[in-house]
């Protein structure tokens, strides 16, 4: 748990909508925060809260924001961020790629038609019945991450009679996380092949021998909420060192470089989102210079962003149950779903943004956290915020920022039903995922 010590400043204006932060199509009307168009008021007394609201245009539009600076590359997005079929429809529609890191991810694109060779499978444990899956459908790469995988994936694809493009997940000792990288030697975590231990280069050595697997390029992702690209440069430079050695030691030149996803966006007013086109521009440039200088043909690069994409678009509206004042410290309000919609505050510190959303205030502002009603004390949604001093029961508040990695991580805890998703569009909303009923909690139960 991140410790957050400085004493937090309460903003200029409590009421103010950052663009930098809520979705491209919020605002206020009439006091209240409007998205897509749609009064998040009537939001909520049509489908209750907690309610995950995705801004249908901004989705779309960051799509189209990666699809064009990234033209000539393939841009998969990072289903693990947020998938249902509504938004495989959207990425369909717009041209992108997808991710998948299981076969139920797998199965909710095929769900909806999703061209299979647009799909690449991920995972550090696939199982058989995934694999299987996978090349039956006809995905178009998929991602090995160990050699017990790649006998298994080669066994599979001969027995099937298939020949699935492949990338080795190389662990090349980068990690970046916001501002800055480490490039360590040991790469002490589960995911991929080491690149500085060889068992990279012996992992291309064993695919290259399976006629069953077609080996094609190399994947690194090197972490997330990533605002500069220095941590890509580095490891696109180590990996363009293994490109060479496999040019050298087996005659062949690779055609594609994955290089991830872990763009960073804005949660809090002092973060800053990178450019998506410079970015683009970014690794454009490294990959071009890496390979010029390692005597290597350009390949085909593929980038892989999930928060970016999915992140700022989504909004979640909670109804204020409970206003405790703690004496002296600060005001505890309590709303009506906690780290069961979003787990990220408890799980790694994560920082949000949070207003009074169905009415504007003048009040003073109030130090606040924002807590959830589950049974632990961690069940933090906003460690620190302010709120206007006014605030009362039957309020909403709104957190945003939270189209990434809240919905999919969502529980079922304290018995909770998981919230629905709406997605927003001119003046329209429509529910894309059902929220759960007792019904559905209790399903499954003998
Ligand atoms: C999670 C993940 C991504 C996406 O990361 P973001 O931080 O959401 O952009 C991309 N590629 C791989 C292999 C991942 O595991």
């Amino acid at each position: 748990m991140l410790p957050h010590e400085r004493p937090p400043l309460p903003p200029a204006d409590l009421n103010r909508i950052n663009p930098a932060i809520w979705p491209r199509t919020s605002g206020r009307a009439d006091g209240a925060l409007t998205i897509g168009g749609v009064d998040v008021r009537d939001l909520a007394r049509d489908h209750g809260t907690p309610l995950f609201v995705l801004d249908e245009h901004d989705v779309r539009s960051r799509m189209r924001d990666y699809a064009t600076a990234f033209a000539g590359s393939d841009v998969h997005y990072a289903g693990k961020a947020f998938l249902c079929k509504e938004v495989v429809r959207w990425l369909a529609e717009e041209g992108l790629g997808l991710d998948v890191a299981s076969g139920g991810e797998l199965a909710v694109a095929l769900s909806v038609g999703f061209p299979p060779e647009r799909v690449t499978m991920h995972g550090n444990n696939k199982s058989v019945a995934e694999l299987t899956r996978a090349l039956e459908a006809g995905v178009g790469h998929i991602v090995v991450d160990s050699f017990e995988e790649i006998a298994r994936l080669g066994f599979l694809a001969d027995k099937h009679g298939k020949r699935p493009k492949v990338m080795i997940r190389v662990t090349t000792g980068v990690e970046a996380h916001t501002h800055e990288f480490i490039a360590t030697a040991h790469d002490d975590q589960k995911f991929g092949l080491s690149l500085g231990s060889g068992a990279a280069a012996e992992a291309a050595h064993r695919i290259l021998e399976m006629p069953s697997l077609e080996l094609v390029g190399l994947h690194s992702h090197i972490g997330s909420q990533i605002v500069d690209t220095a941590g890509f440069e580095v490891a696109a430079r180590r990996l363009a060192t293994l490109l060479v050695q496999i040019k050298d030691q087996h005659g062949v030149v690779l055609p594609e470089l994955d290089l991830g996803g872990g763009y960073g966006i804005a949660y809090v007013d002092d973060d800053e989102a990178p450019d998506i086109k410079r970015i683009a521009d970014g690794l454009s440039e490294i990959v071009t210079k890496v390979c010029a200088d390692a005597g290597l043909p350009v390949p085909r690069l593929t980038v892989e962003p999930g928060r970016t994409i999915v992140g700022p678009g989504g909004v979640t509206l909670y109804e204020v149950g409970t206003v405790k004042d703690v004496e002296g410290l600060r005001t505890y309000v309590s709303v009506d779903g906690g780290m069961s919609d979003n787990v990220r505050t408890a799980l790694y510190g994560a920082e949000y943004t949070t207003v009074l959303a169905s009415r504007d205030s003048q009040a003073e502002p109030m130090l606040s956290r924002v807590v959830g009603k589950h049974c632990e004390s961690g069940d933090i949604i906003v460690r620190d915020c302010f709120l206007p001093a006014d605030l009362a029961p039957g309020d909403l508040l709104a957190v945003g920022a939270t189209g990434a990695y809240c919905r999919s991580l969502a529980s079922n805890y304290n018995y909770l039903p998981r919230p629905a998703v709406v997605a927003v569009r001119d003046g329209q909303a429509r529910v894309i995922v059902r929220g759960e009923t007792e019904d559905d909690l209790l399903r499954g139960q003998l």
